[in-house]
């Protein structure tokens, strides 16, 4: 019997060391001037052809979906056709489709299998990651049944086409994101950084608290954007832990713990366990503590979790781009 073909890509979820948020454009996205570092926190996504798949020459390849949550499963079910990894496929199968003489091919159906263990909505671009593998995964489907490979770059324009944290999780390291936060260019760091993740209550929309922090701005003229990355850049080469925690920044904190007022007392319990510093990752309400080393970065996620964080977890970074898995 013919077993069925996998295509297994992994990709991980950041943090983001600086992250400027400045006006709003007409096009509705913020002007960004980010840092992303990614960590080495995995989201698998397989992409699986049963030996026996229908073959499809229009209309989604996608069968079904499945997630395994290593993380809290959030109430509505996500795997539908307006997840990020089920768009993804879709999207790689359309601009394949797109190319001149493509009509005649048949490309067969199948199932996406993720195995989640970034947060849901924390504000670590689990979704994008998902997104991400899935996009490298399509490509190899897609060389194996239809002898077609995009590079890297045209991935990385369908990503951005799905989520402006896209780009940056198939590229994974450390770079610098402006514009909408998916033009990147790779920055140089030295040495490698623990963190520790908490997460306490349910997950923010990123919309929302963008939204929330026009508001803020509108009556506090002292949340001026801060689009300057000079300084993290400088601390990443210098490779020191303590000079990157100095420099660590995230305009959007002040909207994410007015949103979620229990982020400071989770801040506050943290602050009593010295991480060298904490910030909140993304637009939240995740908790990013970045310590000395990888055991201080357990001691803290196990403090964390016995009091007032629900789920947390270590993870060291840079981790590495979007890549196969056997
Ligand atoms: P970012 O840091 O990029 O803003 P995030 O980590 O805050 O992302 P995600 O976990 O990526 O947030 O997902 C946010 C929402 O998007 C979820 O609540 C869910 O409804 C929807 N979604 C779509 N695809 C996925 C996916 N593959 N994984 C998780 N959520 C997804």
């Amino acid at each position: 019997m013919i077993s069925a073909q996998r295509f297994t890509a992994r990709a991980y979820g950041k943090v983001n060391l600086h992250l400027g948020v400045g006006e709003a454009r007409s096009d509705g996205y913020h002007e960004l001037a980010t840092v992303f570092q990614s960590v080495d926190r995995p989201e698998t996504v397989s992409l699986v052809v049963a030996s026996d798949a229908r073959r499809v020459s229009h209309g989604s390849v996608v069968e079904r979906m499945s997630t395994d949550f290593r993380v809290n499963e959030p109430e509505m079910d996500i795997d539908t056709p307006t997840n990020l990894a089920w768009r993804a496929v879709d999207a790689v199968v359309e601009a394949y489709r797109g190319l001149p003489g493509t009509d005649h091919v048949a490309l067969p159906t199948l199932s996406i299998e993720v195995l989640k263990t970034v947060f849901v909505a924390g504000g670590m671009a689990g979704g994008s990651a998902d997104a991400a593998a899935a996009l490298v995964a399509a490509n190899h489907y897609l060389s194996y049944y239809a002898q077609h490979h995009f590079s890297e770059a045209v991935l990385m324009r369908i990503g951005a086409t799905l989520g402006a944290d896209v780009p940056f999780c198939v590229m994974g390291g450390t770079a610098l994101g402006t514009g909408r936060g998916d033009n990147l260019a790779p920055m140089l760091t030295r040495g490698e950084f623990w963190w520790a993740f908490v997460s306490q209550q349910e997950g923010l929309s990123t919309g929302t608290v963008f939204e929330h922090l026009d508001d803020m701005r509108h009556n506090d003229p002292s949340l001026v954007p801060r689009m300057d990355t000079g300084r993290i850049a400088r601390s990443l080469v210098g490779g020191d832990p303590i000079a990157v925690a100095g420099a660590l920044h995230n305009d959007l904190q002040a909207a994410a713990v007015t949103l979620h007022p229990n982020l400071r007392r989770t801040m506050n319990e943290a602050m009593g366990l010295n991480p060298l510093r904490a910030i909140v990752s993304g637009s939240g309400p995740t908790l990013a503590l970045l310590c000395e080393n990888r055991e201080h970065a357990q001691r803290v996620v196990d403090a964390l979790t016995a009091t007032v964080a629900y789920e947390g977890f270590v993870a060291r970074g840079p981790a590495p781009g979007t890549h196969m898995v056997d």
